[in-house]
This record gives structure tokens, C-alpha cells and sequence, in this order.
């Protein structure tokens, strides 16, 4: 079975675009078949992977298609083969102007990913999805497509602002459009174990989401943001690097998760 897991939290910066690459790449590692969905105008997901943008065509043409063309042949054509055997790409290219007014005339519109990710999902173990920070409409529509939501939490000050916000809006996607969706964890990132404030936002973390919190907590690591400018991921970059030993970690607790 196919597992749909969303990076969401729509405060900026907090590690969702590094957890989706990063993570994507891991499993993929583990031979497990993995499509990394970028559904963030911002593109970071795509470049990530080393992909010169724009595309002629990209997500948002796919949300957009009729659903007379929306079948498995037509969205095969939007799929990007990456440097990795196991894992393929989604990609995102393209500025948000427009898109979601056109959505809003849509019927069903915040099932549109839903439906186009439904054509070839049979094709993968795992599909990741990068999301804005934002909850905006195409933050709907990947709760909506989503088996599960990660949450990165970045272990500053604030760290926990706006969660509430984000726990809410699942809670009325599980209501409407999407009763399965479940929490898959929330993820400690940037952890600085030399500072109190890391571990007193970790502390805080575990209290709020008691036993759904990853075991395994991201470090801050350079060579985590140095990867995405070489186009890669941190085990094409380097493999040994902490940054990289966590992120395949956290991959074999997705995998337990099941
Ligand atoms: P946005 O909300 O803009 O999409 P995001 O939540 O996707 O941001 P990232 O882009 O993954 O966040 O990370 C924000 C910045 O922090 C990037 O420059 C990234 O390289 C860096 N970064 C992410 N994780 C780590 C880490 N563990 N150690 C050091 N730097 C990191
Ligand atoms: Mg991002």
C-alpha cells in the first residue's frame, strides 16, 4: 500500500523542504519507490534535487487539467526521473499568480491533487509532499491527498506559534474532505543540543503531541544546507555527515510507523 505522508507547517523555514528532500532520498535509498511531490511555489523541493526551473509544464498545470485528461498516461508526462534510481519528482516551477483564483472555480477544488496523485500512486511505495508555508488552498488540497501529516518543528523561540492553527485545520480537513488523515509525527529540527532553548522546545514539543514525536531529532547541520545548492541530497553529498545518518534514520521510523 501506498503511504502519502505532507510536510506542512505554514511557518517559513522550519525544515519542511530539507525533511521532504532529505527523507524522499532516504527511502528511495532503502529501495523503497518514492515520489517527491512538490506542491510549494517557492520550487526549493525541485531545485533541491538539482532541476533547473521553469518546466514547460508542472503541478500546476496538472491541478488545473480536466479531469477527462487527468488519468495515469497524461501524468506519467509531468513526472521527472531524478540522479536515483527509486526516486522520482513532481515538480514545481511556476509562480502562484492566478492558480488559486482558478481553483476557486473549480469544482471540488481542494481534491484536485487528490485526484491527479490517485492516476499513479500504485506506481510507489511512498509519496512525500512539500508544501508552503501557508495554509492557503493548495495547503488543502495536500491535507487532502495526505494519508499523514509530518510536522518539522524547528527547535527556536516561537517554535510552537501557530501550531494550533495548523492542528485546527486538520482537524476540519478530517471533517470534510479527508476523515483518514492522521498525524504522523512531529519532527524536531535545527536541534542545537548546546543550547537550553533547544531543549526546552523539544520538551514543550513532547508535552503537546505526547507519543507523536519522532525519536529521531534533525540536527542543525551546514552540510544539511549546503546539500541543496550541489542539486542533491545529503546522502549523495555526504553520506557520513550526522545530517545524513539522521534523515536515514528517521526513514526506517517512518517505515516502523506502519
Ligand atoms: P519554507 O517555509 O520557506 O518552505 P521550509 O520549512 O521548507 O521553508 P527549509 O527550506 O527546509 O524550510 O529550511 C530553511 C533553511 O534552513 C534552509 O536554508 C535550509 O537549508 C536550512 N536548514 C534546514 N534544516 C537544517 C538543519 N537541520 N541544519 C541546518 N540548516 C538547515
Ligand atoms: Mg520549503
Amino acid at each position: 500500500m501506498t503511504r502519502i505522508i505532507a510536510a506542512c507547517n505554514q511557518k517559513g523555514g522550519v525544515g519542511k523542504t530539507t525533511t521532504c528532500v532529505n527523507l524522499a532520498a532516504a527511502l528511495a535509498a532503502m529501495e523503497k519507490k518514492t515520489l517527491l511531490v512538490d506542491m510549494d511555489p517557492q520550487a526549493n523541493s525541485t531545485q533541491g534535487l538539482g532541476f533547473d526551473i521553469p518546466f514547460e509544464e508542472d503541478i500546476y498545470d496538472a491541478l488545473l487539467l480536466p479531469d477527462s485528461e487527468v488519468n495515469p498516461e497524461r501524468i506519467q508526462k509531468f513526472l521527472q526521473k531524478t540522479s536515483m534510481a527509486y526516486l522520482d519528482l513532481f515538480p514545481c516551477s511556476r509562480s502562484l499568480a492566478g492558480l488559486e483564483v482558478q481553483l476557486i472555480q473549480e469544482e471540488k477544488r481542494d481534491r484536485r491533487l487528490a485526484h491527479v496523485l490517485d492516476t499513479v500512486k500504485k506506481n510507489y511505495d511512498f509519496i512525500l509532499i512539500d508544501s508552503p508555508p501557508s495554509l492557503n488552498i493548495l495547503t488543502l488540497n495536500v491535507l487532502t491527498a495526505a494519508d499523514s501529516v509530518l510536522i518539522p518543528i524547528q527547535c527556536e523561540y516561537y517554535a510552537l506559534q501557530g501550531l494550533a492553527e495548523l492542528l485546527n485545520t486538520i482537524r476540519l480537513v478530517q471533517q470534510s474532505t479527508n476523515p483518514h488523515l492522521a498525524i504522523e509525527g512531529a519532527l524536531l529540527t535545527m536541534y542545537d543540543s548546546r543550547l537550553n532553548l533547544s531543549k526546552q522546545v523539544a520538551e514543550d514539543v513532547k508535552n503537546t503531541f505526547s507519543e507523536k514525536v519522532f525519536k529521531t531529532i534533525i540536527p542543525r547541520s551546514v552540510k544539511l544546507s549546503e546539500a541543496p545548492s550541489f542539486g542533491k541530497p545529503i546522502i549523495l553529498y555526504d553520506a557520513i555527515s550526522a545530517g545524513a545518518v539522521r534523515y536515514m534514520e528517521l526513514a526506517k521510523e517512518v517505515l516502523n510507523n506502519d
